[in-house]
């Protein structure tokens, strides 16, 4: 029996691959075509499946990185606006932030106009992201080590990292610890119900459904007050209070999830037979342009204002087939 230390709980047991696989090539969240697979392997005891890490999987992700430009803005107003404003309704009582991953630095860009946000503070891989940070008035410190961290704050924000932190336990262990007693961690994350395509992610490193994180938060004495999944589409928003009592049971992910794989990955294979228009470059866009590049006529985006036909491929009669990703 082959045991090995879990990357999720942190306990040893014994390792079981995912076993669904696809012959779809994968993307990356910048939208590049990556030519590796990933192999998917599972927590029992808490209903995550996770990526095997390698040295390689870990050079592809710091390529990724290297040069990751964000341009998740386009839409208004954007998901860090709504974030914001959230915070703002929600916390009244003068705070110092923590921001984990800040992406392009909006969302902290917005916090900072809050009179009651004190100072921010974020942790980044990339030590790039301070020269656009270091603009912004309340801006303090950017991390890159987590375990140089020494200060406690009363929130942190995760926003689209939680699914592609590969320490998930060392590292949900050390956020615990950076909270005051009574600090709250808001958390917002793909839906894997809804937004599918995450599966084919390569950066992604683990997936599980609202339930079972926050059932899996409980460990690190975190737990729900707030369910604010309402607030943006195919995505989980969610207010964490340390040392608050509520505890919820996780539930069966794992067959469910291969189910819904399943079922999405036969529908969209029926693409091969159709001549396609993608309305929607975003990640399920470029994940089926790269997928099917011979079936596309068309591809279009009114917010990234791409327009482009590819005539070559089709006779003029064949029929297009409109595919909504939005
Ligand atoms: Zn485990």
């Amino acid at each position: 029996m082959n045991k090995n230390y879990c990357p999720i709980c942190g306990r040893q047991h014994k390792t079981k691959k995912f076993t669904f696989n696809s012959k779809l090539k994968l993307i990356s969240s910048n939208f590049k075509k990556i030519n590796n697979k990933k192999n998917y392997y599972v927590c029992k005891n808490f209903e995550f499946i996770y990526a095997k890490q390698t040295a390689k999987r870990r050079k592809i992700i710091n390529d990724i990185y290297k040069d990751f430009t964000f341009k998740n803005n386009l839409i208004k107003p954007s998901r860090e606006i709504i974030i914001a404003n959230e915070i703002k309704k929600k916390f009244r009582k003068n705070m110092s932030v923590l921001e984990i991953g800040p992406g392009n630095g909006e969302l902290i860009n917005c916090l900072s106009k809050f009179k009651n946000i004190i100072n921010i503070d974020a942790y980044d891989i990339n030590k790039n992201k301070f020269f656009t940070l270091n603009k912004v008035k309340k801006f303090k410190n950017l991390f890159i080590n987590l375990n140089k961290i020494y200060h406690k704050y009363d929130l942190v924000i995760m926003n689209q990292v939680f699914f592609h932190l590969d320490k998930l336990d060392k590292t949900m262990n050390k956020i615990s610890e950076l909270l005051d007693d009574n600090g709250h961690l808001f958390l917002i994350t793909p839906n894997p119900f809804k937004h599918k395509v995450i599966y084919y992610v390569y950066d992604i490193f683990s997936i599980s459904s609202k339930k079972n994180i926050i059932s899996y938060l409980n460990r690190y004495n975190l737990n729900l007050k707030n369910d604010l999944s309402y607030l943006l589409k195919n995505q989980i928003s969610l207010i964490f209070k340390k040392n608050f009592s509520n505890r919820v049971r996780g539930e069966k992910f794992i067959s469910k999830y291969k189910k819904t794989q399943i079922s999405f990955a036969s529908e969209i294979s029926k693409l091969r037979h159709k001549k396609i228009t993608i309305n929607g470059m975003g990640l399920k866009g470029n994940f089926i342009f790269n997928n099917y590049k011979k079936n596309v006529f068309q591809i279009k985006d009114e917010f990234r204002k791409i327009n482009k036909v590819f005539k070559k491929n089709f006779k003029k009669k064949s029929k297009l087939f409109e595919l909504k990703t939005y």
